[in-house]
């Protein structure tokens, strides 16, 4: 789960990191109070969005040469004046794609004066089994191209758990920062917090790009990335709490309601199927035949009719699916079972495009005779390599 940099900044100042004064905004009509707040002369107007790339990247509606989803302003008027430019907008990065996010909040922020951008990240490095900070002198832009054309520019320190954060740890970290003077001294306690909101947090990625050294030479955490592992949400309400359910995809979040794996892809196939690996092997063979998987939906073991139905409906709701195919191994999971549900689902939403039904294993006879009293076209496939070529050539015409 994601949140915004708002929300991230005001999580990692508990944890005492250096963070500067601001306001969230969800209306332009609010931008001049928020900016009231904060010292000036520098204010700072941030389109809040789950995604990176926002000062580099355009507003649909404003054309190629209106400014990006960060901007600087030196007066209220001007912090005005961006949030009724940004706000209901659509911003386009290089990491929303092309159809971008409405920008529906902002974050008014008190303006650094910045000497230089660095990189730091945490992550889990499962290559040492351990959390580890990723730096590099080179923030501000695009971390995937300095490790690309500069790798020696990026460092890794992987921590110790039962040490945390050592001196020794810190002084590596600074040193490959090159940080001196005042930012040495906050790097003392910095370090040592972001790795305690990691942990405490059960964050899977906290990413700090950049964190700056300001001209009065101490350190300040500009931007906030934070993503948490979905699996320990339940032990923390606070962050739960943070969703933004706006930002998320909605076939997504249906999905997560009925605990179905539901993953969206770039094809035109939609997959329904029981297991990660049959998932993989249905997504390789519809290749195989020349076509792409629109998304695939795993139901898991074990679900009930109405589970079943959601994860059909769920498949179908995507525009560009133009044909179904349904793999499933009745092992726990019922032939007879995925059968119901998927008639369940047909006749609630109807069948627009062609559907093809692999089942094998428990119950596989039930199954395909509710199947084909049911009425609706179906085609029943024999094994996973007839399901695809069928599937494949229903879609072809
Ligand atoms: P991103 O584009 O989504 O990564 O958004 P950032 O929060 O990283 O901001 C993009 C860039 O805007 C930063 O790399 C800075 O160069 C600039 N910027 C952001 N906040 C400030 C600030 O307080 N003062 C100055 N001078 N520049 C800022
Ligand atoms: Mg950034």
């Amino acid at each position: 789960m994601n949140i915004h940099e708002y929300q991230a900044k005001a999580l990692l100042k508990g944890f005492g990191a250096p963070v500067a004064q601001g306001v969230a905004i969800h209306s332009a009509d609010e931008a001049a109070a928020a900016a009231k707040q904060l010292p000036g002369p520098l204010y700072v107007v941030k389109s809040q969005i789950h995604a990176g790339g926002r000062g580099k990247g355009k507003f649909k509606e404003l054309g190629p040469d209106a400014k990006g989803g960060v901007r600087l302003a030196k007066s209220i008027d001007e912090v005005v004046a961006h949030a009724k430019d940004m706000l209901g907008n659509t911003l386009v990065t290089a990491q929303t794609g092309e159809a971008g996010k409405q920008v529906n909040r902002l974050y008014i922020e008190d303006g650094a004066d910045i000497a230089r951008e660095l990189y730091c990240s945490l992550l889990v490095d499962r290559s040492v089994g351990r959390v580890a900070f990723v730096v590099s002198t080179e923030g501000g832009m695009d971390i995937e191209a300095v490790a690309h054309d500069t790798p020696e520019k990026i460092h890794t320190i992987a921590i110790d758990p039962e040490a945390g954060v050592t001196a020794d740890d810190i002084a590596k970290i600074s040193a490959a920062l090159a940080l001196e003077g005042a930012a040495a001294e906050d790097a003392k306690s910095l370090f040592p917090a972001l790795y305690k909101a990691f942990n405490e947090k059960d964050m899977a990625l906290l990413e700090i790009n950049p964190l700056i050294v300001m001209t009065n030479g101490h350190l300040r955490v500009l931007d906030a990335k934070v993503s948490f592992d979905g699996n320990a949400l339940f032990r923390h309400d606070d962050v739960k709490a943070l969703r933004d359910e706006t930002e998320e995809d909605a076939k997504e979040i249906e999905a997560s309601k009925w605990d179905l794996a539901y993953v969206a892809l770039d094809g035109n196939i939609g997959c329904m199927v029981n297991g990660a690996g049959l998932a993989m092997a249905t997504m390789d063979i519809i290749k195989l035949y020349g076509k792409e998987p629109a998304n695939f939906c795993d139901v898991g073991g074990g679900a009930g009719k109405e589970k079943v139905a959601a994860a059909f409906k769920i498949i179908t709701a995507d525009p560009k699916v133009e044909g179904i195919l349904v793999n499933i191994f009745g092992g726990i999971m019922k032939c007879d079972v995925i059968a119901e549900g998927v008639i369940a689902a047909v006749k609630e939403v109807g069948l627009k495009v062609p559907l093809v039904v692999r089942l094998e294993g428990t119950n596989v006879e039930l199954g395909k005779k509710i199947l084909n009293e049911s009425g609706l076209a179906i085609t029943a496939a024999d094994d996973l390599d007839d399901a695809a070529k069928k599937i494949v050539a229903a879609i072809n015409g």
